[in-house]
């Protein structure tokens, strides 16, 4: 896995809110038999970096960084 953007409102959370966030998500996707986890590539965004969305990021809509 990836170590995470410095940009992600994902990556830069907490270790403890992060794990539950990605706990929450798995069980969504394991409840939902794989049709979130189908839903979410077919639509929304992703970052080629850590896998989360796009639209976390403080990214502009360029690309660029933020800062
Ligand atoms: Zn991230
Ligand atoms: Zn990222």
């Amino acid at each position: 896995m990836a170590s995470g953007c410095r940009d992600c409102k994902t990556c830069t959370k907490p270790g403890i809110a992060r794990w539950m966030q990605d706990w929450t998500v798995g069980f969504i996707h394991l409840c939902t038999a794989g049709i979130s986890l189908l839903a979410k590539r077919g639509t929304a965004r992703h970052c080629p970096q850590c896998k989360h969305y796009l639209s976390n990021h403080a990214r502009r809509r360029d690309g660029s960084f933020q800062d």
